[in-house]
């Protein structure tokens, strides 16, 4: 516990809805390489440039995770290749948000039909080679647990300091890959989670690749089906709402899972601490959609 000598974020106390929390202000530790993809890329941002020449990933032509990868293998020197389903016309001829900083970070997309996707996607790890290191879509990978113990050992540091108990720890998932092993390092939190990416379902059965699901997770049930990074007008107001009481969170995963919290925050006993996940450049397009939809 005490090979941290400073942590990389801050903890502060938000109050929100006349409700006191407290945010781990991870979306602050770095622009590109922010939040939760700080966390889980942390070994490869401490590997020796040696160590690879080139990283292979693939999914979302909007990905945090494409992003920073992109941002990461820039810091390397390494090749960064990505693999996505074909990117509608209008935004290839004028790229916007995670995808036009990736490419101008040197990313190089690969465009496959969408049929042949599951299957091209599922070939790529098996084409690596010694200098070449594959990151599974979303960065769903035993890799990204050293970084996420160390997120563990700021938090239960600062839980020293200020003497807090009966800890719930909030943050969102997408792939679960960040709830599952922040909850493995935080036996005596709780740690809650909601699913953005499909439904709790699909969310446990990506989790359980992972492991077993430790016990001290919980994933919360959002009485409305949102579909992933889609536009809905409620998100948007929870987003505004949030950013006008002093922070910005991301439009797909955090607006979700504070819309989420709330409906069960009567039901949570016990201090509060929200792991805030970065994602915040991604929001220029999805601001750009809801304008389109004339949401705002
Ligand atoms: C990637 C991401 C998540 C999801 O993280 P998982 O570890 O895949 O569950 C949550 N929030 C933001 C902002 C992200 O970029």
């Amino acid at each position: 516990m005490d090979s941290i000598a400073s942590p990389f974020s801050t903890v502060e106390r938000f109050v929100f809805r006349g409700r006191d929390f407290f945010i781990k202000r991870d979306e602050l530790i770095d622009p590109l390489l922010s939040g939760n993809k700080y966390r889980k890329l942390y070994t490869l941002i401490r590997a020796d440039t040696e160590q690879y020449n080139s990283i292979v990933s693939c999914g979302g032509m909007q990905s945090n995770a494409m992003l920073s990868i992109a941002a990461l293998c820039r810091q390397k020197g390494w090749a960064f290749h990505y693999t996505s389903k074909p990117v509608p016309p209008r935004l290839k001829s004028l790229p916007t948000g995670n995808l036009k900083v990736a490419l101008e970070l040197g990313m190089q997309l690969h465009e496959v039909a969408a049929e042949d996707y599951p299957q091209l996607t599922r070939a790529l790890k098996s084409q690596t080679d010694a200098s070449t290191l594959f990151v599974p879509q979303g960065g769903a990978d035993p890799l990204a647990q050293a970084g996420i113990e160390i997120l563990a050992q700021e938090i239960r540091r600062w839980q020293l300091e200020t003497g807090i108990e009966n800890l719930h720890v909030v943050t969102p998932s997408g792939t679960g890959t960040t709830a599952f092993y922040l909850a493995t390092s935080l036996p005596d939190a709780q740690l809650l989670t909601t699913a953005t990416v499909g439904d709790t379902a699909y969310l446990l059965k990506q989790m359980q690749v992972l492991g077993a699901v430790p016990e001290n997770l919980r994933i919360l049930e959002n009485a409305k089906k949102h579909h992933f990074a889609k536009p809905y007008a409620e998100l948007l107001e929870i987003y505004n709402e949030l950013k006008d009481a002093g922070i910005t969170f991301d439009l797909i995963y955090g607006a979700n899972m504070w819309f989420t919290l709330l409906q069960h925050i009567h039901a949570i006993d016990g201090p509060v601490l929200y792991v805030h996940s970065g994602g915040l450049i991604g929001n220029e397009t999805m601001l750009d959609r809801y304008r389109h939809k004339s949401l705002c």
